[in-house]
This record gives structure tokens, C-alpha cells and sequence, in this order.
């Protein structure tokens, strides 16, 4: 008895905070708003965090969810979430960030790529806009190739393989990187038109294809931000590597 009330008492404070989103096979558990405060270069900003689950399972019954968690080993999955700011579902204007994970760059700040930097970047033009979210895509390391993977073609580099070929010659495609369940998550988290955080028109049109209501787009490179002097110097110093720099990008 007791270990049921337990039970209900977790299931009464998470059901109002998760949200189930069907899809055509399976379905898309989203779990959120948790305040979560942000240090952002050396400021302390409030972001609304979500996180999602794709699961085969669709069911409403979220205390067989809670119930699956500790046996589904979910330590050795990524899981996707975002990061909102502002009045994500009623503002006209927002702008969204699709970044696709980098553990060497968004973690070790790694100067292979430039991840890192637009991960932060992007979370500031989000919170000085005024409203947005930054999408973190668990399953997108080196444009879909997995971490493992990624070092080996980091190892070809080294050899002199550019990065579209290194992927190609392990036996992928170039960029294997699927935005679906973002969308889903979006559209369930706002419904009106957003501009898109990207250097990369491709990538635009990708996600306009796959469905996402877009009004715009916006560079990640400004020449206005104290943040990326450093980085257009270093582009200059290094300017011979600057080609070989920019193709490592996940973007
Ligand atoms: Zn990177």
C-alpha cells in the first residue's frame, strides 16, 4: 500500500508535465518545462528545458512509462532536448537553433570545428531576440556517424581525406542526420513560423522540406559580436587552414 501511494505521488507530479505526441509509428514523450538556470558567458540566464523519448510504446498510461525507465538503459542512449526562452508559443517572432551534438567541440572545446562556439552564440541570439529555442540533437555526432565513427574520420583527416570523404570511405553518407522527431517536438511546442539559426542554406531547405514552418533565416557569423573576433582572427592567422576548418563543421 504504501509503496503505491509512493507511486502515485510520482506519477501525480510528472503527468501534468508530460506530453504525448503520436506519430505515424510509435510516439514522442516530452517531458517539460524544468527551470533550468544557464551560465552564459559569465551571465545567469533561465531557460524552460525539455526533454523527449521516441518509443515504440504509445500509450497514455504514463505510470507504465515510469515504470519502463529503470530497465530501459537509457545511460547508454542520447536523448535529444531543447532549450526555450520566452514566450516560445506566443510570440510572433522566434528564432530556433537546430544543433547537432559535438561532444569534442561542444564539450571539450575542441578548435577542429566551430560547434562549440556556435552553441553558445546561438543561445545568446536566441535570448537577446527574445524568444527561441535550441534544438540539441543527441543522434547527430559528425553529421550522423556516431563518436566512434567521427574518430576514426578524424584519423583520415589527419591523412588527408576532407570530411565528405572520410564519412563516405567508412561507409556512410555524407550527412545521415534526420530532424523529424525535432519537428514533431516543435510543433507541439509552437505552432507559428520561426527563423532558423543556420550558415547553411541546405540545411534550410532540408528542414522546410521535412515540414518545419519557416519565416527566415539568420547567419551564425555576425561581424558585430565582441564573441567572434577572436574566432575571425584566429581565421586570419590561420587563413591557410581555414578552408580545411570550415569543412569539419557539423553545420
Ligand atoms: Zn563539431
Amino acid at each position: 500500500m504504501a509503496q503505491l501511494e509512493l507511486k502515485s505521488k510520482v506519477l501525480s507530479i510528472l503527468e501534468d508535465k508530460i506530453q504525448l505526441i503520436k506519430r505515424d509509428e510509435g510516439a514522442i514523450y516530452l517531458v517539460g518545462p524544468i527551470r533550468l538556470p544557464v551560465n552564459l558567458y559569465g551571465e545567469t540566464i533561465v531557460f524552460q528545458w525539455y526533454c523527449w523519448l521516441q518509443c515504440d510504446e504509445v500509450t497514455e498510461d504514463y505510470d507504465r512509462l515510469i515504470d519502463s525507465l529503470s530497465s530501459m538503459n537509457l545511460a547508454s542512449f542520447q536523448q535529444s532536448s531543447v532549450l526555450v526562452y520566452g514566450d516560445f508559443q506566443g510570440e510572433e517572432d522566434a528564432m530556433i537553433r537546430m544543433h547537432s551534438i559535438c561532444h569534442t567541440g561542444d564539450i571539450f572545446g575542441s578548435k577542429r570545428c566551430d560547434c562549440g562556439y556556435q552553441l553558445k552564440q546561438s543561445m545568446k541570439m536566441i535570448t537577446q531576440h527574445g524568444t527561441g529555442a535550441l534544438f540539441y540533437l543527441a543522434n547527430h555526432e559528425g553529421r550522423g556517424i556516431g563518436l566512434f565513427s567521427k574518430a576514426m574520420a578524424y584519423i583520415l583527416q589527419e591523412n588527408g581525406y576532407d570530411t565528405v570523404d572520410a564519412n563516405i570511405d567508412l561507409g556512410f553518407v555524407d550527412d545521415s542526420r534526420n530532424y523529424d522527431e525535432a519537428i514533431e517536438v516543435l510543433k507541439a511546442l509552437r505552432s507559428k513560423p520561426v527563423t532558423l539559426i543556420t550558415n547553411n542554406p541546405r540545411k534550410l531547405e532540408a528542414l522546410k522540406n521535412a515540414g518545419l514552418p519557416v519565416s527566415g533565416r539568420v547567419p551564425l557569423w555576425g561581424d558585430t559580436s565582441e564573441f567572434n573576433e577572436n574566432y575571425l582572427q584566429t581565421k586570419v592567422k590561420r587563413s591557410g587552414h581555414l578552408e580545411a576548418e570550415r569543412t569539419y563543421s557539423n553545420d
